[in-house]
């Protein structure tokens, strides 16, 4: 099983669209993404168990 997982995210201020490699062994995770094309940071939420991922949030702060 692959524990990390890749999953296509979009900026929510340009809609750029970016992937992320997600670890699923945690279950409950928050990461910061620079988004590529605007440089803004954002908040992902992600909701996992092992080998998948759930739930995907962007919040932009
Ligand atoms: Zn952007």
């Amino acid at each position: 099983m692959e524990i990390e997982v890749t999953k296509p995210v979009q900026c929510p201020f340009c809609g750029h669209q970016t992937e992320i490699v997600v670890d699923t062994s945690t279950p409950a995770d928050d990461l910061t993404v620079d988004c590529e094309r605007c440089c803004r940071p954002f908040e992902v939420k992600l909701a996992c168990s092992p080998g998948k991922v759930l739930q995907v949030e962007v919040d932009p702060g």
